[in-house]
């Protein structure tokens, strides 16, 4: 046997840990997973903030549905603690641009309007997609148009954006609406979502996982085939193999390589293939660039506050509550921890797309005067200042380049099969390429398990020769 790994795994995220896992399970041990971060887990990521631990990253899961959600049932093994999210009670609490709350009947003609709507859309999208339809896709606005109902004022378009903005992370206008509705994490796995709130955070399920199979002493894993703190910067690949560069000088060699970083890392020139994606083989297929070019990286960005004292309603019903604004997706969804965190005096603000890219590139406290211009109008001026904010850059960041995919309008499930489509001894896995939970946790956890990975396995353990390279014709 010789000295180098005959698959090396990039990203130790929920879907490189489960490609690994995937790999060493069917019984090829001889794996690298090579990490940029100092620890696993990706986007699914903890931090300390005032003084408790709150979820950067993913912080739901879904369960008590028709299907029995992996994820969540790890979650209640391991005894995280999670809470029912109640969004039962949205009319009560949407408070107008100027201040004052929206008349609850106001709200609730609208929320009725917006359920009807979401509706039509989803039997829309299943009739679209039904044998014999053959349709092209629409966005998830024209089929709103269809309706007769797009949403214009403030009030109907922060409703809207919960409905929409806040699982896509961008708005109706560039979804997909056959590729993401009806939403099947719901269908599936149930529409109770359970908000994780655990000191342990939501990357104790990926150690868990990752415990399974690679030696560890403790919480701490402890094993020769997985190095963080290492970044690739550079795949060359051949018909014999694959050698991997990373940032510190190191070369890594194997037959195999699983690429399962974010497709905003491979929009950007983080990584660099060579020979280079397009032009292998042929200059004029670029199928594999175009597909990855193609896809969308939403970004979604949840701001943290700490505040001396707590100003906003609590008890049932108040968990969540809304901002509503001319300008849409302007500091729009709001959640205070009462329930998980009592007296921690936090909240947290949920913003999305171009909002969040600029909110991004603002310093912390040019945001925070904002947001208390925006408290100041919900709660009145008399309300404390904060005693710490928590911006979470994700867009920036070169290892993410944003939060999750959304499926946008106009990409053809062809060019998503090209997206996980193997070039050579090199495969890809990771949260994009499964389009049933697109996005979520559960699909980065699909990924690593997927036929591509699985055929990477049957190929490893075969040490199939690499005759031809896998291009979709
Ligand atoms: P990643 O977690 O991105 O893993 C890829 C790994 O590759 C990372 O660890 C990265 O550091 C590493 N990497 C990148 N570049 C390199 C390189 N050059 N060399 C070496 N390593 C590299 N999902 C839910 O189910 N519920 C939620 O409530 C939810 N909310 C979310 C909120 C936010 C703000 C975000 C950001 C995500 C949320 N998600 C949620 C989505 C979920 O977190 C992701 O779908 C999932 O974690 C993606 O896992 P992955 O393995 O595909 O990718």
């Amino acid at each position: 046997a010789s000295s180098s790994p005959r698959v090396i795994i990039i990203g130790a995220g929920m879907s490189g840990i489960l490609a690994a896992k995937t790999l060493h399970d069917s019984g090829i041990q001889d794996i690298l997973i090579l990490e940029a971060n100092s620890k696993i887990g990706g986007r699914i990521h903890r931090a300390q903030f005032g003084g408790h631990t709150v979820e950067l990253g993913a912080n739901w899961v879904i369960g008590g549905g028709p299907r029995s959600n992996r994820l969540y049932e790890i979650a209640n093994k391991l005894k995280l603690k999670t809470y029912l999210s109640d969004f039962g009670n949205i009319s009560a609490n949407i408070y107008k641009q100027e201040g004052g709350l929206y008349p609850k009947r106001i709200v609730s003609a609208a929320l009725e309007v917006a359920e009807a709507r979401d509706q039509f859309c989803s039997n829309f999208s299943t009739r679209l997609s039904s044998p014999g339809h053959n349709h092209d896709d629409v966005s998830i606005l024209v089929s709103q148009r269809l309706f007769k109902q797009v949403p214009t004022t403030p009030l109907e378009m922060v409703i809207d954006y919960f409905y929409n903005d806040y699982e896509d992370a961008e708005p109706p206008r560039v979804t997909s609406l056959l590729n993401t509705i009806p939403r099947y994490e719901f269908l599936d796995f149930g529409d109770q979502t359970y908000f994780l709130a655990d000191s342990r955070g939501f990357e104790s399920i990926v150690l868990y996982i990752a415990k399974q199979f690679l030696s560890h002493k403790h919480e701490a894993i402890r094993d020769q085939r997985l190095k963080l703190n290492k970044v690739v910067r550079e795949i060359n690949y051949s018909k014999t193999g694959v050698r991997v560069k990373t940032e510190d000088g190191y070369m890594y060699q194997a037959k195999y390589v699983i690429v399962s970083v974010s497709v905003g890392v491979l929009q950007s020139d983080l990584i660099v293939f060579k020979p280079h994606l397009p032009d292998l083989l042929n200059v004029k297929q670029q199928w594999k660039t175009l597909a990855i070019y193609d896809f969308d990286m939403a970004v979604y960005t949840k701001i943290f506050l700490k505040f001396p004292s707590k100003f906003w309603p609590s008890g049932p019903g108040t968990q969540f509550f809304l901002y509503a604004h001319e300008k849409r997706g302007y500091y729009p969804i709001w959640q205070h921890l009462e329930t998980e965190m009592p007296g921690s005096n936090i909240l947290f603000v949920t913003v999305t797309d171009e909002e969040a890219k600029r909110i991004e590139q603002q310093p912390d406290i040019k945001i925070q005067e904002e947001i208390m211009d925006v408290l100041k109008k919900m709660f009145g001026n008399n309300i404390p200042q904060p005693e710490d904010i928590l911006i979470p850059r994700w867009w920036s960041n070169r290892f993410f380049k944003g939060s999750f995919s959304n499926w946008p309008i106009g990409y053809s499930q062809r060019r998503h099969m090209q997206l996980k489509e193997p070039v050579g001894p090199i495969y890809f896995s990771g949260e994009h390429t499964y389009s049933r939970y697109l996005g979520y946790a559960d699909a980065a956890y699909f990924a690593g398990g997927n036929s591509d990975v699985m055929d990477c396995q049957i190929r490893a353990s075969g040490d199939y020769p690499l005759s031809e390279f896998g291009i979709l014709t």
